[in-house]
């Protein structure tokens, strides 16, 4: 079995058993303090696709997200199964909080549908390549963050809750089709080497290449989220939340108030009625917090109303005396939310710390909360 010829050892497989494993495998995470972040070989690729039982199929929506515009089109083969579009090049930079970046991604070749009215997108991310200095990494679709469409998202709530902008802009408004990809991504000082240090001092010529949607995505079946749902998220951690936060935003516009639409071929989906969502987000400051306006936007559009039950936001700011989540705490959130309806997923993504935190605790509290599941992003 080849659990016992795992170079890495069987403690990281047995760990890693049910789970998306592409961030591990890509390199760039860690599963424990005690592990290094390895980059796994091309011997250890091939290895992989022999083991591997299944590969998965992406929705046809998200196929349909990319399509070829010359590249690899035309030629007879089926290209359905390749992970990367073609040569792309850093076109734009803009810091929109502070070391967070607006990176906009640019090849002719491809356009990209930007506005999508179903879920499949959420949680899933691209994989960004450098061919010349063997680097990659995940980046999160977060299409909300794309700079036409975030004043859409704030201005419309902003009318609706009452607050003094005047104009209804609609999605559907918006040229949803681009030929850029925007990805938002945090530059941190003290990265030597990788993908974001690239990015951070990106140069004219240099080329990277970027795979369709990857991973498995939200469980949103309404098996797997009726319930209370608790998210705990730190920084950039909530990009790969965003998206749904916002269409949970487009849902309950959607039922209370039918003509402000946001997206008119806008279907409900059966998990809605019947599930909520508690988010707890970190930020050292208010400064340094990504989406945070929208965020807390969106949790008052829920209070507007009166559903708060069904979405709430809670931001803590670390470095403004803010708690940090330790072992009691996190059992006192999960205590207070499973007395309300039965706990199902508690989602975690933020720095190592947090994470190491839940992936410690994870066994226990799926045994103590029957039904519940921690997955960490
Ligand atoms: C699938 C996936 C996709 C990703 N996509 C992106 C992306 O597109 N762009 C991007 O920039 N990053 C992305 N990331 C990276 C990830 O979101 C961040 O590395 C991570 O969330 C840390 O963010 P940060 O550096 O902003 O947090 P920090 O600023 O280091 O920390 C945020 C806050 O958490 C607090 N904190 C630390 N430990 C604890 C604790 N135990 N309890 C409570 N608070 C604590 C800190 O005090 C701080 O206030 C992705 C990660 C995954 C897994």
């Amino acid at each position: 079995m080849y659990l016992y010829d795992h170079p890495g050892g069987k403690y990281v497989l047995e760990e890693c058993r049910g789970k998306e494993i592409g961030k591990y495998f890509y390199g760039a995470y860690s599963l424990d303090d005690n592990i290094k972040v390895h980059k796994h070989s091309f011997v250890a690729g091939k290895i992989m696709k022999k083991i591997a039982i299944a590969k998965l199929k992406l929705p046809m929506d998200i196929d349909n997200m990319v399509t070829f515009g010359g590249e690899g089109k035309g030629d007879g083969r089926d290209h359905s199964h390749e992970l990367y579009n073609g040569h792309f090049k850093v076109t734009r930079k803009d810091e929109i909080f502070k070391g967070v970046y607006r990176v906009t991604f640019s090849n002719e070749n491809n356009h990209y549908k930007i506005v999508l009215p179903g879920t499949s997108t959420f949680g899933r991310h691209y994989l960004i390549h450098s061919e010349s200095q063997k680097v990659s990494r995940y980046y999160t679709i977060c299409n909300s963050m794309n700079s036409e469409i975030y004043p859409v998202y704030i201005n419309n709530i902003d009318r609706l809750i009452g607050n003094s902008r005047d104009e209804k802009l609609s999605l559907d408004n918006v040229d949803d089709i681009t030929e850029s990809l925007q990805l938002t991504i945090k530059f941190y000082e003290q990265s030597r080497k990788g993908l974001t240090r690239l990015l951070a001092n990106v140069q004219d010529e240099d080329e990277f290449l970027v795979s369709k949607p990857m991973g498995k995505g939200l469980d949103l079946s309404a098996d797997s989220i009726t319930g209370t749902n608790l998210v705990f998220l730190g920084g950039t951690g909530v990009l790969p939340f965003l998206d749904f936060f916002v269409f949970l935003a487009r849902m309950i516009i959607s039922e209370k108030s039918p003509s402000d639409k946001i997206i008119n071929n806008e279907e409900f989906e059966p998990f809605f009625k019947h599930s909520s969502f508690k988010v707890y987000a970190y930020y050292p400051n208010a400064n340094e917090a990504v989406a945070l306006d929208l965020l807390v936007k969106i949790s008052d559009l829920f209070s507007h109303f009166k559903e708060e039950e069904r979405f709430s936001f809670t931001p803590v700011f670390t470095r403004q005396g803010g708690d940090r989540l330790n072992d009691q705490k996190i059992y006192e959130f999960l205590d207070q939310a499973s007395r309300a309806s039965d706990l199902k997923n508690i989602w975690v993504c933020g720095p190592p710390k947090m994470n190491n935190m839940f992936q410690r605790l994870r066994k226990t509290i799926e045994r103590k909360y029957e039904g519940s599941a921690v997955d960490i992003m």
